[in-house]
């Protein structure tokens, strides 16, 4: 064990409390990564309100990058000094889901003791196994990724879950095609993901709905081609309007307002996809008209993580970036210290924030 800093969640809803914590060594097929950079992301603050219950004490963050400083046994493919990403995906490697390309949702399921404990020896939960709002993690080597020395870990931290997510669902789970039309509803960070790998992917046109005009218009900086308030009365009609008159091959839904779901399938041309990539809290619903997707052959399809394969997918992710086809730079709106994660929490709920990056000053 050994004694680093972590921001706690005691309470769900109250402020996160940045205090020495005890972390075990990495065991085998662990490695253990010092932190230089960790993203806030939307999921963290639901867990933190208590969105999806789970363990406390908990320390919560799972969007980090670092080196490597220890590797359990079993640990062939990496070493002590090694750049990496740390993401949230677990997977088994072996399970139907891993086997078949799924690893996002793996099926194994984790319920060993974590490597957290508090000061006093009390448990402390590892939440989405990272535990990355802290100076160290200890995490299985299936959940990193190495990457360049020479790319900032500002940047790196996004791709774990905010870019992977939105460039992910589109490329992985649309499975979208040259030419084709999409809307990506929310311009927030995995939605201008979703937005610059429609891009990516070569869409024809690319409607950004989202509730504010200042949100729109960084969605064209990040290749909408429409934008479109979802304020509006009926705001599909807007959609269709700046597609010539038809609804989206794929639209994204990326925030977790139920009103978004009930209202996706409007915006679909016959034979769309709508793909579910928001959080909504637990037990909120929405509803549907089964007959109407039959009807005209649409699909509603959930994408967790956007489908990824970590060691597929992100080193591509970073060659976009280097090759300036990949904006992360813009992605960021604030850095922070640890001690300043409150403050960090409460920027990115005002809606207004991109992303806010925690650097660790070591
Ligand atoms: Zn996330
Ligand atoms: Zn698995």
């Amino acid at each position: 064990m050994q004694t680093i800093k972590a921001a706690v969640c005691h309470e769900f809803g109250a402020p996160l409390v940045v205090e020495e914590v005890q972390l075990a060594a990495p065991d085998m097929g662990e490695v253990e990564v010092t932190l230089d950079a960790v993203a806030i992301c939307h999921s963290d603050i639901s867990y933190a309100e208590g969105a999806w219950g789970g363990q406390l004490p908990a320390v919560y963050g799972h969007e980090a990058a670092g080196v490597i400083s220890a590797v359990g046994s079993g640990v062939s493919d990496f070493s002590a000094g090694d750049p990496v990403v740390v993401t949230l995906i677990r997977s088994c490697g072996t399970c139907p889901s891993c086997a078949g390309g799924k690893p996002t949702i793996c099926e194994t399921s984790y319920n060993g003791e974590g490597p957290l404990q508090t000061s006093d020896g009390k448990p402390l939960e590892q939440a989405m196994a990272c535990g990355a709002f802290a100076e160290k993690v200890v995490v299985d080597q299936r959940q990193i990724v190495k990457i360049p020395h020479d790319l900032g870990k500002d940047v790196a931290s996004l791709i774990s879950c905010g870019v992977i997510t939105g460039v992910g669902a589109v490329v992985n789970a649309a499975q979208l095609r040259p030419g084709q039309d999409v809307v990506v509803i929310g311009a927030g960070g995995v939605g201008l993901n979703a937005i610059q790998g429609a891009r990516i992917a070569g869409a024809r046109r690319i409607v950004a709905v989202d509730m504010s005009e200042d949100k729109l218009a960084i969605a064209k900086e990040f290749g909408a081609t429409h934008g479109v308030l979802a304020t509006q009365d009926q705001p599909w009609r807007a959609s269709y309007k700046a597609l010539g008159g038809r609804g989206a091959d794929a639209v994204l839904i990326t925030v977790g307002a139920i009103p978004a779901y009930e209202q996706a399938p409007r915006y679909l041309a016959r034979g769309g996809k709508a793909i579910m990539i928001g959080m909504p809290h637990s037990g909120a619903k929405a509803s549907y008209e089964p007959v109407m997707l039959a009807a005209v052959g649409q699909g509603l399809i959930g994408s967790k993580m956007g489908d990824v394969v970590i060691q597929r997918d992100i080193p591509w992710m970073i060659d976009l970036y280097q090759q300036g086809r990949l904006k992360l730079d813009e992605l960021i709106s604030g850095r922070w210290s640890l001690e300043q994660i409150n403050e960090a929490i409460a920027d990115t709920k005002t809606g207004s924030a991109k992303r806010n990056v925690i650097l660790f000053n070591r």
